[in-house]
């Protein structure tokens, strides 16, 4: 299993907290989950077909009221590229 390459987590927006609003119509309420970096994703037809690129760890984000997602860079996003960096 290969390493994904390090993506900068410093373009995204800072962790919101617990009771996070949503940037779209700030309204309160989102689901989370925390996302391991990953590679980029392509078609396994066509490895030459990019479907998303690459993404930093992440807490991502749901609104539950209009279903805008986003993603936010954990507490530990510089000692995490520092160590991603390092490798
Ligand atoms: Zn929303």
């Amino acid at each position: 299993m290969s390493t994904p390459p390090a993506v900068p987590v410093s373009a995204l927006p800072p962790y919101s907290g617990p009771d996070t609003v949503c940037p779209k119509y700030g309204t309160s309420g989102a689901s989370t989950e925390h996302r391991i970096a990953r590679g980029e994703i392509v078609l396994p037809w066509n490895p030459r077909m990019r479907v998303d690129g690459p993404q930093p760890e992440r807490r991502h984000c749901r609104c539950r009221s209009c279903g805008y997602q986003w993603a936010e860079a954990p507490l530990d996003a510089a000692l995490t590229t520092a160590v991603e960096v390092a490798c």
